[in-house]
């Protein structure tokens, strides 16, 4: 196939049914079929059944086929009335030589009016990044397309072939297919067009078919083929005529492209100005629907915003829209100003998370940041979104140095905090506590003090080993909302705590061991001290030990838990590893390797007079304080017990993984929630 082709092309018929129609309602089958018409339903669209001569009056004083295009495009019916249909072709033909900026060039005979509309006024997509665009061609003669991206503007050379030199400077008179025609189509300040420009710049695709093309026409032997003889030569004989007419449409385009600049200019002028006269944001004007789009749509079809001159009717476009205009404007101040309310709300709530969090850090007892917001000193500085605090620059800066509210916010955090402590003293058995001591410690201050939610028996985070509350904990405690969609915490109520008998019965035992009492300052110092030296008697199976916050957390799986202290320098044979469960169940991807890694062993597993390694008789070195409380057992459960862990002794002494531990820990010893004290992990 010679390369022809490239020039038979421009036949081609506008996209009409690749198109998506712009309007939905579909032609009547009736009138598709010329049949007589019935009386229309109400609502119906009369417009493309008119008469063609009430059409063309109607299209042509759009002076723009691109209107006319888009008219065809609404249904079959009008694209066969307009487009499939010979008659229709005056109507093309009158608006073609209407048009802005200044009359269309004559097409050459192988278009269509249609088609050559289509091919003049479409879009398409960009040779380089291939995304569409409603740019015109930047080279009609070779329907070179680029959008407006610099870039791509830039890389359209990598796809073109500058074949000057090798024609010697007789590229001109030997080549018949069609090049780009201007210097003009990239270069805007060169302005050089076909048959003077020296340049021949060719697709590169394009260049190899007429390479071969080329050399055999022009072979002497073996002589042409009739068929590429006619080809060329047809060919040939258009070229002049298909490069004339994109030398022309290039300078239409350009007279066109400079007209449009002016018409935008002088719009965008126009705008300001009313803008201006009004008392409008010219920005929310060019932005509101209505006005936004007329100025648009004029720029578009190149004429002026102000006035639209009808024979002998002077009319303004916008008058008839400036109510609709001014209830958008309002609408969209009123929507920027409830932003502007929101983020700053938003902010003052910032600062004022800003501010807990230094307290928190400083160490104040405070209570859920929910309930700070509460304090009267926060509501006042936090105002509402259209409340009466809208200004929001400068808070910060407010807080972190007035002294002021330094003293405001004590003093309601002082209120807030004086009926909980009272209640929660009362909890601990201490109605009314006063004391003149300095040494002793405040009920609530005491490491015994250690209390749980009944609403929904949670702790926070800093908790998780514990398991309970001390009174900070207490006035920071937020019990998550039940309800999924609402996600705001339950109100905080001190009725809701209940003192923890279990840690704070074990701790006090734990400080009898010791020595001491818990009105003693130094209390939790002296137990923090003993370190993983503390063995849980009450888990009498096996060789448990653990440190002081553990124990807490521990003391929760036994009614009455005893415990003993280790002396210096003993202990199991694989040291207990403070803080190891709460890194393996952190969600990372290196706790996950970990977590994966078949190195864990329980505790409970090992009898208590062994060692895990079978080498250690860890009983004989416990140094029982108390008695050892004796299980409720009876013997025959006890010797089935030791039956059965003697017959499972062995696969339950292996390492496995930590889920594994974890599901091992809760099927064999009921114990949900795995810590430190119950496995170890090998070296
Ligand atoms: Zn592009
Ligand atoms: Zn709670
Ligand atoms: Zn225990
Ligand atoms: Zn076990």
């Amino acid at each position: 196939m010679p390369s022809g082709s490239t020039v038979t092309n421009h036949d081609s018929l506008p996209k009409v049914p690749n198109l998506p129609l712009t309007k939905k309602r579909r032609t009547s089958v009736r009138e598709l079929h010329g049949l007589p018409e019935s009386k229309s339903a109400p609502g119906q669209c009369l417009f493309p059944t008119l008469p063609l001569e009430l059409l063309a009056e109607i299209l042509i004083q759009t002076n723009s086929p691109r209107d006319v295009l888009s008219v065809a495009r609404a249904s079959k019916l009008l694209c066969s009335t307009l487009v499939c249909n010979p008659a229709a072709d005056f109507i093309w033909r009158t608006i073609r030589k209407r048009c802005l900026p200044h009359a269309l060039p004559e097409p050459t005979p192988n278009f269509s009016e249609a088609a050559y509309a289509a091919f003049v006024y479409d879009g398409g997509s960009c040779d380089v990044c291939k995304k569409d665009t409603k740019e015109f061609y930047a080279s009609f003669a070779t329907r070179i397309r680029l959008c407006r991206d610099s870039r791509c503007k830039k890389n359209i050379k990598r796809y073109l072939m500058d074949v000057t030199t090798i024609f010697k400077g007789h590229a001109r008179d030997e080549i018949w297919i069609p090049y780009v025609e201007s210097t003009h189509c990239f270069d805007l300040n060169i302005d050089k067009a076909w048959p003077e420009n020296p340049t021949i710049l060719m697709r590169k695709s394009e260049w190899e078919r007429f390479r071969a093309d080329y050399a055999a026409f022009s072979a002497l032997s073996p002589p042409p083929s009739e068929g590429l003889r006619k080809a060329c030569t047809d060919q040939i004989a258009k070229f002049p005529k298909v490069m004339e007419l994109a030398v022309a449409l290039q300078k239409w385009k350009c007279t066109y492209v400079t007209m449009h600049h002016t018409i935008k200019t002088k719009n965008e002028t126009w705008a300001k100005a009313l803008a201006t006269q009004e008392g409008w944001n010219e920005h929310d004007l060019l932005n509101s629907q209505s006005y936004g789009s007329l100025h648009r749509h004029k720029n578009h079809v190149l004429e002026e915003v102000t006035l639209r001159v009808l024979p002998s009717v002077v009319l303004s476009d916008f008058l008839s829209i400036k109510p609709l205009v001014e209830t958008q404007l309002l609408k969209m101040q009123t929507h920027r100003q409830n932003k502007e309310n929101e983020a700053s709300y938003r902010q003052r709530r910032d600062d004022v998370e800003q501010y807990y969090n230094r307290l928190r850090s400083a160490g104040t007892v405070v209570p859920s940041l929910y309930e700070f917001r509460k304090l009267s000193v926060m509501t006042t500085m936090q105002g509402s979104v259209t409340g009466s605090r809208p200004n929001s620059s400068g808070l910060a800066k407010d807080m972190k140095n007035s002294a002021l509210v330094a003293e405001l916010v004590a003093a309601d955090l002082k209120t807030w905090m004086a009926s909980a402590r009272e209640k929660l003293s009362e909890l601990l058995g201490f109605p009314k506590w006063r004391n003149a001591s300095k040494t002793k410690l405040h009920p609530l201050d005491r490491i015994t003090a250690r209390f749980r939610c009944q609403g929904c028996g949670k702790v926070a985070k800093r908790y998780e080993k514990e398991r309970c509350l001390d009174f900070a904990g207490v006035c920071a405690h937020e019990c998550p909302s039940d309800d999924k969609k609402d996600k705001r915490p339950m109100d905080w109520s001190v009725d809701r705590f209940v003192k923890d008998e279990k840690a704070s019965n074990a701790v006090a035992r734990l400080l009898t061991l010791v020595g001491i009492t818990d009105e003693d300052a130094n209390a939790y110092n002296t137990v923090k001290m003993l370190g993983a030296h503390i063995r849980c008697l009450s888990c009498e199976h096996a060789f448990i030990v653990m440190d002081f916050p553990t124990l807490i957390g521990h003391s929760h799986r036994h009614d009455n838990m005893q415990a003993a202290i280790l002396p210096k320098g003993e202990g199991p044979e694989r040291a207990f590893a403070a803080g190891l469960s709460a890194k393996l169940m952190d969600m990372g991807s290196k706790p996950q390797k970990l977590r994966s890694e078949a190195n864990y062993r329980c505790r409970h597993c090992v009898p208590a007079g062994e060692s895990a390694d079978a080498s250690m008789d860890g009983e004989g070195r416990v140094s029982t304080g108390e008695p050892i409380a004796k299980d409720s057992h009876t013997e025959d459960s006890q010797t089935g017990n030791q039956k059965r862990r003697q017959r499972n002794k062995k696969s339950k002494l292996r390492s496995m993984d930590f889920n594994a531990l974890r599901s091992h820990l809760k099927g064999l010893h009921g114990i949900e929630m795995v810590s430190d004290e119950d496995f170890f992990a090998r070296p």
